[in-house]
């Protein structure tokens, strides 16, 4: 792990507003990123957890606060540059795997590059075969995601998000919707992807064995995000 910051928060608020009612989710959060560093962020159930990864990868709006990701400032770019930062930076892995029912696993991991505007190369394909081996993968290549286990779904799932080589991966909760033990093995895989690609990890839990694989551990608490090892 070298000290390169890749990704820096500063006094982060999100107020959500119904009527009278402020829920003031978080309340000046501000904490580094480095290069192949991993962080995990622990908080009860409706703490902001989900809503500090989105607020972080640019999926959703900070009230207040700065981002600077990969030397520029989030709020400074309109929606199609912060997509496109996105797509170039980060890498995201949800509760539920989010893949498309109607392509296959092979399919699923390239949308991003189709995305990108890219089109699919042999190089490419190379890669997305190379990953789904890595992840014990490779004979599911053509399954779709229904005639998956929930395991497999959510290996798809992190070779989707690995295949643009992102700096930052940010994981919600990924094991949660996994028994324990299904869950526990697909994330010794995915550490051990995450150590041989070098990408930064952040991983949203409440499950203190996930949290305990990570460098870096935070709990988020009252809107604020205090270290926690
Ligand atoms: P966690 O992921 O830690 O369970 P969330 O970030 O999903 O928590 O939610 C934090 C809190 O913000 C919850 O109380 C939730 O109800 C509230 N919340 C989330 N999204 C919205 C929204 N769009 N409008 C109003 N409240 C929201
Ligand atoms: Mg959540």
């Amino acid at each position: 792990m070298n000290n390169q910051v890749i990704l820096e928060c500063s006094d982060l608020h999100k107020i959500y507003t119904q009527g009278d009612n402020q829920l003031h989710i978080l309340n000046g959060v501000s904490f580094k990123i480095k290069a192949g560093e991993t962080i995990g962020i622990m908080g009860s159930s409706g703490s902001g957890k989900s809503t500090l990864l989105h607020v972080l990868a640019g999926l959703d709006k900070a009230t207040s606060g700065e981002i600077i990701l990969d030397n520029k400032r989030i709020q400074d770019l309109s929606d199609s540059q912060i997509c496109k930062l996105r797509n170039l930076n980060l890498g995201f892995i949800y509760q539920f795997h989010h893949l498309l029912s109607e392509f296959t696993a092979l399919e699923n991991i390239l949308m991003p590059l189709l995305i990108k505007g890219e089109g699919i190369s042999k190089a490419s394909k190379n890669l997305a075969l190379d990953i789904l081996g890595k992840l014990g993968l490779l004979k599911r290549q053509n399954h779709y995601p229904s005639q998956l286990s929930g395991g497999e779904r959510q290996r798809v799932a992190i070779a989707r998000a690995v295949i643009n080589n992102p700096k930052i991966v940010f994981a919600d909760e990924p094991t949660g919707n996994l028994d324990n033990q299904t869950g526990y093995q697909v994330l010794d895989i995915f550490f051990k992807l995450q150590e041989e690609l070098h990408t930064s990890l952040v991983v949203v839990t409440h499950d203190v064995e996930v949290a305990q694989k990570t460098q870096t551990r935070y709990k988020l608490h009252n809107g604020q995000l205090t270290i926690n090892n």
